[in-house]
C-alpha cells in the first residue's frame, strides 16, 4: 500500500508518496498560503487529490502530516507553531473531514528525526537529536527507533529556550512565543538575517550572508563565526541533557557545509565531558527527510 506524507512548512507544503520499501514514487510541493488557514487546508487537499490521481490509486492511502508545531493533548488543537495562523486550529479534525480518513499528525522535527534515524544519516544510532534550522528552529528526539513524544508533546523542543552562555549579538530580540532571545531568534534563517542587519544595517538573507562569507566579506565572516558558536552552545545544552550519539541537522541552513566542521570543534567548550563523541551529521535524505518521516508515521503508530 502507498503511504502519503505531507510536510506543512512555513514556506512550502510538500507531499510524497512512498511504497512499503520507502521508495519515493511521487514528490510535489506548493508555496504555503501565508497567514491563511482555509487556503492551507485547501492546498493540502489539492496535493492529496493530485497525488491520488497521478498514481491512479483505487484506495485511500494513509496520510501523515508533519507540522511546525505540536497538537495539544488538552485541546487537540495546534500549539507552538511558528506558522502562527495554525495555532488554535483543529487541523487534524479539519483535514479528516476534508480528506475523509484518519490523519496522523506529528511535529515536523520529530518526523525529520524519525526518518534520519530509521533510514538516513543516523541509521544504527540508538539516540538521535534531529534539528531543523530553517524558517524556525525545531528539534526532535528518537530513542531506540521511536519518537520520544514527551508528557507535554514537546520533547526535543529546544528552540524556545534562551540561548545559553551569553553571546555577543544579544539584543533582547522579541520572539513570536512572547519571550526574548530564544535560540530560534539566533539560529533560524530569518533570525540570522535580522541580527546581521542590526549590526551592519545590511539587508541580506541567511543564504546571501553565507555566500558573502565565502567571498571573504569580513562582516559576514564575523557573524558566521558567532553563528557557529550559537549552534555549538545550543547543541551543547542538549548534549548535556540527552547525550545523543548523533545530532542530525535539517532545514535550509543545514546545507551550510562549514557547520559540520566548525560546530563540533567548538561544542566541547560547553559540553560537560572530557571528550565529546557525539557526531554532527548532514541529512542523508536531503530536504525530503521530514516528509518521508511523515509518511512513516502510520507504521510507527501501528
Ligand atoms: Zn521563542
Amino acid at each position: 500500500m502507498v503511504r502519503l506524507g505531507i510536510d506543512l512548512g512555513g514556506t512550502k507544503i510538500e507531499i510524497v508518496a512512498i511504497n512499503p520499501m520507502g521508495d519515493v514514487l511521487l514528490r510535489t510541493r506548493v508555496a504555503t498560503p501565508q497567514g491563511d488557514y482555509l487556503a492551507t487546508l485547501q492546498a493540502i487537499a489539492g496535493l492529496v487529490e493530485q497525488a491520488q490521481n497521478q498514481l491512479a490509486l483505487s484506495y485511500k492511502p494513509s496520510i501523515g502530516v508533519g507540522i511546525p508545531g505540536a497538537i495539544s493533548a488538552k485541546t487537540g488543537r495546534v500549539k507552538n507553531a511558528n506558522s502562527i495562523w495554525l495555532i488554535g486550529e483543529d487541523l487534524k479534525g479539519d483535514l479528516e473531514n476534508l480528506l475523509l480518513r484518519p490523519i496522523c499528525i506529528a511535529n515536523d522535527a520529530n518526523c525529520f528525526a524519525l526518518a534520519e534515524a530509521s533510514q538516513g544519516a543516523a541509521f544504527g544510532a540508538k539516540s538521535v537529536f534531529g534539528v531543523i534550522i530553517g524558517t524556525g528552529c525545531g528539534g526532535g528526539l528518537v530513542f531506540n527507533g521511536e519518537i520520544v513524544e514527551g508528557a507535554n508533546g514537546i520533547a526535543g523542543e529546544w528552540g524556545h529556550n534562551p540561548l545559553p552562555w551569553n553571546s555577543q549579538y544579544m539584543s533582547n530580540q522579541a520572539c513570536y512565543c512572547g519571550k526574548q532571545d530564544c535560540i530560534e531568534t539566533f539560529l533560524s534563517g530569518p533570525g540570522l538575517a535580522k541580527r546581521f542587519k542590526e549590526v551592519t544595517a545590511r539587508h541580506l538573507t541567511a543564504q546571501q550572508i553565507v555566500e558573502q562569507m565565502r567571498q571573504a566579506d569580513q562582516q559576514a565572516i564575523d557573524i558566521m563565526n558567532a553563528y557557529y558558536d550559537w549552534l555549538a552552545k545550543g547543541l551543547a545544552s542538549v548534549i548535556n541533557v540527552f547525550d545523543p550519539e548523533v545530532v542530525v541537522l535539517g532545514g535550509g541552513l543545514s546545507q551550510i557545509h562549514e557547520l559540520y566542521d566548525e560546530v563540533p570543534k567548538r561544542w566541547s567548550k560547553w559540553v560537560f565531558s572530557d571528550e565529546v563523541v557525539t557526531q554532527l551529521k548532514a541529512p542523508l535524505l536531503g530536504d525530503s527527510a521530514g516528509v518521508i518521516g511523515a509518511a512513516w508515521l502510520w507504521s510507527s503508530e501501528g
